[in-house]
């Protein structure tokens, strides 16, 4: 019964496993529950209905002890974990070079920033073949195979070569570049047909699957698109592939729940105590070149030289959580936005009282990070480009009172969801930001909550369970997945998240 419920027919691939593994210095392993969108919305379907999750494991060492740990840890849940071994180089070429440094920076339009370096690709290749042969060890034919993001894009190809007859789809977390950004790829062909291999391809936005059809159109003589709209068809002599557009979304509900909590109410009333009389502005990012922090920081510039009247009324908590430091440009960016924050405080601080920016270099703790959420009047999320951007999504549901504003960047993938009620900015026009800020800074609460309520009441109804049901739905529909979805499946909110 056990190992019935492990075959259901579907199999998720993602660079990382659900959880994260790591060795003590006395040679013991820990292994912790992984966090995140993904990881909430699909071990709860994994959990009712069985299957298997194939990932990296976050260590490097013996597979097969990984896998009996793995085994061990899972026995319970209904569902098992597989891991794919990688040594350390393999870990640098693929995740840090190929993925990180060529599709990365490349998918988000910023082709000066790639590293093309060709040792790059040959490790991508090979590991993505790596996954393959551990997908294939785990599935039999008429499985269901669905694959996560940019790092594992060669997965469906290797699959077949290896002669597997499973039915895969893939989802694209980033944004998908335009053509004329693609083609900069030296293995835009090898890439555009792996990518067709796939029997579904999801993105994030409309406008990310109209980039790729572009690319197909043009770099694929042989292949037709039909349909239009929301799910296109691509056709060649041989095989039909499915092309849909999928906003992730977030567990709104468990964030809601979360952010209403005694101690994140506590925490941000702390907050508030400590910056009185004046509007928090929030930015919360990674550490990435992606997200628009130093274009941010001149726009406040500029909004506190335009409008004195913030001076004392207004304070930027700039969070930036550590990430990539082994790639050089992160560090580069890390010693830019440190400069800028000096500069500005240097020009706008009183001895004694207002300083114009906090900012803050680490990685926050749930109720901390909320805390700034429910803390905060108005959010700053101006990414230069972002598949999607959670941080916006995650600020409204925790905005309980709504009246709070959200400036966004027509450039992440949350502006096509969330244009009405927030206020749309391009990152690239400091004075338009720093206009934005004052607009934000002296909206009235009736506006404040009209806009805000519009944007909850999206992230609610499009969650992460409906994202997971859309999609697994339009693998259905496609008769791709016999993957026992009942009609009357309601998406679970499970806030719990996994049981280890
Ligand atoms: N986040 C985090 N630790 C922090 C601050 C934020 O894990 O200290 C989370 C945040 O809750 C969000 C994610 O990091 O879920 C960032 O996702 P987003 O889509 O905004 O950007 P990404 O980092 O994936 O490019």
């Amino acid at each position: 019964m056990e190992s019935q419920k492990r075959h259901s027919g579907l199999i998720v691939a993602s660079n990382r496993l659900p959880v994260a593994l790591t060795r003590a210095e006395d040679g013991s392993y820990r292994i912790e529950p992984g966090s995140g969108g993904l990881v909430s919305a699909l071990l709860p379907v994994l959990r009712d209905r069985g299957g298997t999750w194939v990932g990296w494991a976050g260590i490097s060492g013996d597979v097969q002890n990984i896998n009996a740990l793995l085994e061990q840890a899972t026995q319970q849940a209904g569902y098992q974990l597989k891991a794919v071994a990688l040594t350390e180089d393999e870990q640098r070429k693929f995740y840090q070079g190929f993925s990180n440094e060529v599709i990365w920076p490349l998918f988000h339009d910023l082709q000066l920033l790639c590293d093309f370096d060709p040792s790059y690709w040959r490790v991508y290749q090979n590991v993505n073949r790596r996954y393959a042969e551990v997908l294939r060890q785990n599935s039999i034919d008429g499985d269901f195979i669905w694959v996560h993001d940019y790092h594992l894009i060669n997965v469906a190809l290797e699959l077949r070569n290896l002669g597997a007859k499973v039915k895969t789809a893939f989802f694209l977390h980033t944004p998908f570049p335009p053509l004329d950004i693609f083609v900069k790829l030296p293995w835009r062909f090898q890439l555009l047909h792996a990518l067709v291999e796939y029997d579904l391809i999801g993105f994030q936005t409309l406008r990310d699957q109209r980039n790729f059809i572009q690319c197909v159109r043009t770099l694929m003589k042989d292949v037709a698109v039909h349909g239009k709209g929301q799910m296109l068809t691509l056709r060649d002599s041989e095989r039909e592939v499915h092309v849909g557009s999928f906003p992730i979304g977030i567990d709104f509900n468990a964030y809601v729940k979360r952010a209403a909590s005694e101690e994140v109410t506590k925490r941000a009333a702390d907050l508030r105590n400590m910056l009185p009389n004046r509007q928090l502005i929030l930015g919360v990012d990674r550490l990435d070149y992606t997200k628009g922090i130093p274009q941010r920081l001149e726009a406040f510039r500029n909004a506190l030289v335009r409008y004195p009247e913030l001076h004392n009324r207004v304070t930027l908590i700039q969070v930036v959580v550590p990430s990539r430091e082994d790639i050089p440009q992160y560090n580069d960016l890390k010693t830019r936005i440190e400069r800028l924050v000096g500069e500005i405080n240097g020009q706008f601080t009183q001895p004694g009282g207002w300083v114009p920016i906090h900012y803050v270099f680490r990685s926050l703790d749930t109720v901390d990070l909320l805390a700034y959420y429910r803390a905060a009047e108005i959010a700053l999320v101006t990414p230069l480009k972002d598949g999607m951007n959670l941080v916006a999504k995650e600020y409204c549901a925790c905005s309980i009172e709504e009246e709070c504003v959200l400036i966004l960047s027509e450039f992440a993938g949350a502006a096509a969801q969330l244009q009405r009620g927030a206020l749309l900015v391009n990152p690239y026009d400091i004075e338009g930001v720093a206009d934005t800020i004052h607009r934000a800074y002296t909206m009235g609460n009736t506006e404040r909550r009209a806009a805000m309520r519009h944007l909850r009441r999206t992230i609610r109804e499009q969650d992460i369970f409906w994202w997971v049901d859309s999609f697994l739905r339009a693998a259905i529909a496609k008769d791709l997945s016999a993957f026992p979805l009942p009609e009357d499946y309601v998406p679970r909110n499970d806030i719990g998240g996994m049981s280890l």
